[in-house]
């Protein structure tokens, strides 16, 4: 088999040629890296891959009993800001350059045990502050489907990575919409799961009651997959639930037939790209023509959300980033007295996002501006989570576009942040909710640019979004389409 059609399966496929010994883990993991190697360069969705360690695990799968393993001998590859031992995990930002973990994060050891194989680590917008991975000390990711476009952010480069086929699956974190976002203008499969049900444990914090790691992935069942093998308690993060992790693909290529889906009409408004509300009514009229019945509902503290995000997640931002001093990781520059070397290493290690948003997280924190911000923003977050329980009342789930726009030209909004800032529009409510949403590819511009569908379930409802994504998904093609910009 020619090697390049290894890296086009998505891993559930993958790891079946493997099982049946169509080809060896060694022979797929290699197949990648030369991917990697002849793409990465054009795209720099990658910032460290370690060949010699890949290669090295990649062979020791098969001493592995195979059939035990969910994800034997699939290549993935892991966001920058997950700690995984062997690589930096410099969360794209100066001040982090040269911190190499101790140890996995847990979602990093489950991937490990379940046969998968780490090829490297993606790029990011620092600290996941962004929307389009410019925000990188690396330099930005480039979108794979047009090379002068960003690809969403800030898991940008897990998302550029698995259109581009550089690896199997991807880990991504979404505070704010960084996962489903990049999925949407990647055209790959991107879920933010419910919050509790994956650990964070070795996660490098953004806004800890935010935060969830989730799965970029070639389809819904692939998706389903790697969140069987994630999900679950874990006795290193006390946010983790005790809930049991049901078999997820047990729920995929079932009918759908008369669900009551929700269409929040704030979500449907002026503003939206005109070639993504096209797409969106085609993906709610296949939708319909498989049973779902739509209902029109009101999420009437939508237009909040934006505001209350960025007080809550900046205040939670600024006294996460006041760690990193340079005592206890990665980068120190010399000074003549401690507190000059906490300025410079600060001043120098952070980029402007980072700073912007410490200075604002910690203006909403402090006395006098406490009660007037933070505490209001609070209250707000409970009558956004309230709005969804209302909805969820009366329907399964709730379908909206995932980004107001298709991906934007490098440059175009970073000098802007309220318009950068804008883009996650429609992610961000989710995560305010602490509900689980998937992204999945439902179409795209007259200029070949992704569009994503996003559908929203109640709290540990993953089991719908993967029954109504895959019913989607059987029906439309999008998700099979391939990167011409890329294209070997
Ligand atoms: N774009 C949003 C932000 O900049 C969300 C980021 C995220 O989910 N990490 O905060």
């Amino acid at each position: 088999m020619p090697d390049e059609s290894l890296t086009s399966h998505p891993a559930h496929a993958l790891t079946n040629l493997l099982r049946r010994g169509k080809c060896s883990p060694l022979q797929a993991t290699t197949a990648y890296l030369d991917r990697i190697q002849a793409l990465n360069p054009k795209l720099q969705a990658l910032i460290s891959v370690d060949e010699e360690r890949a290669k090295n695990r990649a062979s020791a799968l098969l001493r592995a009993d195979a059939e035990r393993l969910p994800l034997y001998g699939v290549p993935v590859i892991v966001k920058a800001n997950i700690c995984t031992e062997g690589f930096e995990a410099n969360c794209g930002s100066n001040i982090l350059s040269g911190f190499h973990p101790p140890y996995h994060a847990t979602v990093v050891e489950r991937l490990e045990r379940a046969g998968a194989v780490v090829l490297g680590m993606a790029n990011m917008d620092e600290f996941a502050f962004g929307s389009s991975c410019e925000t990188s000390c690396k330099g930005p990711t480039r979108n794979p489907w047009d090379l002068d476009r960003i690809p969403g952010g800030s898991s940008g480069g897990s998302a550029a990575a698995i259109a581009a086929d550089l690896g199997a699956a991807a880990l991504g974190s979404d505070t704010g919409g960084s996962i489903r976002q990049p999925a949407a203008m990647c055209s790959v499969v991107g879920l933010k799961p419910t919050y509790g049900r994956v650990s964070r444990y070795g996660l490098i914090a953004f806004a800890s009651s935010l935060d969830q790691i989730g799965p970029l992935t070639k389809d819904v069942e692939d998706s389903a997959l790697f969140m069987e093998v994630i999900a679950g308690l874990d006795s290193h993060d006390s946010t983790s639930a005790d809930v049991k992790v049901p078999t997820y693909r047990a729920a995929l290529r079932r009918p759908i037939g008369g669900m009551t889906v929700g269409v929040p009409k704030e979500y449907f408004i002026g503003g939206l790209d005109p070639e993504v509300e096209r797409a969106m009514k085609q993906a709610l009229a296949a939708l319909k023509g498989l049973g779902v019945q739509f209902k029109d509902v009101s999420l009437p503290h939508t237009e909040y959300a934006v505001p209350t995000y960025y007080i809550a997640a900046t205040a939670e931002a600024s006294s996460n980033l006041a760690r990193f001093d340079g005592v206890r990781y990665g980068r120190r520059v010399p000074s003549g007295n401690l507190q000059e070397m906490f300025e410079n290493t600060r001043g120098e290690g952070f980029g402007a996002e980072a700073k912007r948003r410490i200075i604002l997280g910690t203006y909403v924190l402090s006395r006098g501006y406490y009660d007037a911000y933070y505490a209001k923003a609070l209250k707000v977050r409970t009558l956004i989570r309230q709005d969804f329980e209302k909805v969820f009342e009366t329907c399964r789930a709730i379908v909206t576009p995932t980004a107001p726009t298709p991906a934007f030209r490098l440059g175009e909004k970073l000098d802007d942040p309220l318009s950068m800032y804008l883009s996650d529009i429609f992610t961000i409510s989710v995560n305010l909710a602490g509900v689980p949403a998937l992204s999945l590819p439902c179409g795209f511009t007259q200029a070949g640019l992704p569009i994503g569908m996003q559908l929203i379930a109640p709290a540990f409802g993953e089991e719908t979004l993967f029954h109504l994504g895959s019913a989607y998904e059987q029906a439309t093609d999008w998700h099979l389409r391939k990167p011409a910009a890329v294209a070997s």
